[in-house]
């Protein structure tokens, strides 16, 4: 059985959702290959050869696999693909972009957002928002899979695969307009080690802004927010953790003043110690947290702060 791992990378290194990537395509197989595709990504497709256990780099350059378009990405891999027995992706918003287009054009059913690879063809899924498991099994020749990052660990550096070029595929009827970057010099929410999460009590941007960034500056952590913070206006779009936002699962999550609606804890449940600092002692985020601070944000912050020096 051969893989292929269609790799995450933001122009100039592998994210480590390839790696982790990379660790569940070799629970399928040992045959386990990486496709770059991108401008001037051999510095990338070289970071994806030291990947351990990658047999191959495939390294597809050009102007047309710039940014990630699924119509470029279906017609550079597409040519690929009857080399390959399953093609993995991390379910990023790429992954979850370009995955079910190319599932759809080898007409195979989409293995969404897998945590575990029981087997060659059976894998285990989250569904309704985190609340149950379900085992699934493809009788699909070919399977086509995104990977949930935080699920798996990331595969060790240490290989010295070759890198080998392809054809980068063209996407005639798309054209890539513009993008606008955040820049931020906290850790990206999907991969820091420690996330702060402010909710609706907050009660406004100034306020979100004047708790939370602080803190995070203090802890080296990133900012997150519930999805009640972001719809109010508080918090930025990208800042959303849950099941309609990011799924993290960091060292440390610290939620304030978020309820803990399934919504949200789908997206931090998995988060390693979990803190809640929240005034109602019957809110939900107290069953999923490790440790539980039942105060007023307004006080406990400042206090948190302090402690911390
Ligand atoms: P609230 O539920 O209003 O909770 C605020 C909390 O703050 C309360 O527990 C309160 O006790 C506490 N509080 C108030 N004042 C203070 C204070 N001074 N000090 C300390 N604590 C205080 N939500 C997400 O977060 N992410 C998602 O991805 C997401 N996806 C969704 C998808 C669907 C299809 C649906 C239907 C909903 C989704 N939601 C999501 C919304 C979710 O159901 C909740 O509405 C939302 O998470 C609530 O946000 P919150 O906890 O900030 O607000």
């Amino acid at each position: 059985m051969a893989v292929l791992v269609i790799a995450d990378h933001d122009g100039s290194a592998v994210r480590d959702t390839t790696h982790k990537t990379v660790t569940a395509a070799l629970a399928l197989s040992s045959d386990v290959d990486v496709l770059v595709l991108g401008k001037d990504a051999k510095g990338v497709a070289d970071a994806a050869a030291k990947i351990s256990g990658v047999r191959k780099v495939l390294l597809a350059e050009g102007d047309a696999v710039a940014h990630g378009l699924a119509e470029a990405v279906e017609a550079t891999v597409l040519p690929l693909a009857g080399s390959y027995d399953a093609i993995l992706a991390p379910a990023t918003t790429d992954g979850k972009n370009f995955a079910p287009r190319l599932a759809a054009k080898l007409d195979v059913a989409p293995i969404s957002d897998i945590v575990e690879v029981v087997s060659a063809d059976t894998f285990i899924r989250p569904i309704y928002a985190g609340n149950a498991l379900e085992t699934i099994q493809s009788a699909d020749a070919k399977k086509v899979i995104t990977v949930r990052p935080t699920a798996f660990a990331a595969a060790a550096e240490g290989g010295s695969a070759p890198v080998e070029s392809v054809a980068a595929g063209e996407a005639p009827k798309t054209a890539f307009v513009s993008e606008e970057m955040v820049k931020s010099d906290r850790p990206e929410l999907g991969a820091a080690k420690i996330v702060v999460s402010g909710g609706r009590a907050l009660g406004s941007a100034e306020e979100f802004h004047a708790v939370m960034d602080p803190l995070a500056d203090k802890l080296g952590a990133a900012v997150g927010a519930s999805r009640a913070a972001v719809d109010a206006g508080y918090a930025p779009n990208d800042y959303q953790v849950g099941q309609t936002g990011k799924v993290v699962a960091p060292a440390l999550y610290i939620a304030i003043g978020i309820s803990g609606a399934i919504q949200h804890l789908a997206g931090m449940k998995d988060s390693k110690v979990i803190v809640a600092i929240n005034k109602d002692a019957d809110a939900p985020i107290f069953q999923v947290a490790d440790y539980g601070w039942v105060a007023d944000y307004k006080t406990a912050v400042p206090e948190l702060m302090a402690a911390l020096g």
